[in-house]
C-alpha cells in the first residue's frame, strides 16, 4: 500500500459528508470464512446444488446437512476481525453512513455497525417457506434435519438468498438510496463479479461517489471505476486509516 495513496484516501474521508462502505468476502476471509468462488472456494468442495431452490424442496434433508456443515457447524464460529471492527468504530464516530454487504455472515453487526443493508440475507436468521415466520438461528436444533417450523411444521430455510431466488426488496432500494446519496464509496474484499450487487459502486459513481478501493489484488472495479485503489488487506487498510482519520 502506498502511503501516498492512503494520505489521498484519509483526506477524501476526512471531507466526506456520506461515506458507505460496500463489501464482499474478503473482509471476513480474516475471519477465518473463506471465499465461495475462486480457489479454495467452498464450492471447490461442496456442490451448489444445495443451494438450489428446486433442489432444497425436492430433498431437504440432503440439502440441510451440507448447509449445516457449512452455515452453521464451521462459520458458526467466526468472529469479526479488524476490519470490521473498524467500520463499527467509524459509524459510531458519523464518519459512515452504511455498510452495504454481500456476506450473510453477520460480521459486520458483530463489529459494531448498526446500519447494514445485506444484499443477500443473514444466516442467523431462519424463515419458514410456508408461513414465512423468521426465527434467529440459535433456535434451531441442528440435530433434527430438516428443520422444520415451531408454528406450522412447514419447511424452514435461512433466510439469504439460494441460486434461483429475488434480491430481498428493501435491502435492494435502501441500497441504492445510499449509492444516490453516497459523495465516497469504499469497497473492501470485492472482486465485483455478482450481479447485481456490484452495481451498487457504479451507482455511487454515476451520481459524483469517489471511489475508494481496499482490494490485495485488482478486480473487474479497479480499472473502469476506481479513483484510489489501496493494495492491502482489508484490516491492514482501514487500521492504517483510522489511525489518520
Ligand atoms: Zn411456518
Amino acid at each position: 500500500m502506498k502511503e501516498s495513496q492512503l494520505d489521498k484516501a484519509v483526506n477524501i474521508l476526512k471531507k466526506s459528508r456520506y461515506t458507505i462502505a460496500f463489501t464482499g468476502a474478503g473482509i471476513s476471509v480474516e475471519s477465518g470464512i473463506p471465499p465461495f468462488r475462486g480457489e479454495n472456494g467452498i464450492w471447490t468442495k461442496y456442490d451448489p446444488q444445495v443451494l438450489d431452490l428446486e433442489y432444497f424442496h425436492e430433498y431437504p434433508l440432503e440439502s440441510w446437512k451440507v448447509i449445516r456443515e457449512i452455515f452453521y457447524d464451521y462459520f458458526g464460529f467466526a468472529r469479526p476481525n479488524d476490519a470490521h471492527k473498524v467500520l463499527g468504530r467509524m459509524e459510531r464516530k458519523g464518519l459512515l453512513k452504511c455498510v452495504i454487504t454481500q456476506n450473510i455472515d453477520n460480521l459486520h453487526q458483530e463489529g459494531g455497525n448498526s446500519v447494514v443493508h445485506e444484499f443477500h440475507g443473514n444466516s442467523q436468521t431462519m424463515e419458514c417457506t410456508a408461513c414465512d415466520h423468521q426465527f434467529p438461528s440459535n433456535k434451531v436444533d441442528f440435530q433434527n434435519l430438516p428443520v422444520k417450523c415451531p408454528k406450522c411444521g412447514g419447511l424452514v430455510k435461512p433466510a439469504f438468498i439460494f441460486f434461483g431466488e429475488a434480491i430481498p426488496q428493501d435491502a435492494y432500494q435502501e441500497s441504492l438510496e445510499a449509492a444516490r446519496q453516497a459523495d465516497v464509496c469504499l469497497i473492501i474484499g470485492s472482486l465485483g463479479e455478482v450481479m447485481p450487487a456490484a452495481m451498487i459502486p457504479w451507482e455511487a459513481k454515476r451520481n459524483g461517489a469517489t471511489i475508494i478501493e481496499i482490494n490485495p489484488k485488482p478486480t473487474n472495479f479497479t480499472g473502469p471505476l476506481t479513483d484510489i485503489h489501496l493494495v492491502a488487506k482489508a484490516s491492514e487498510a482501514l487500521l492504517a486509516i483510522e489511525q489518520k482519520l
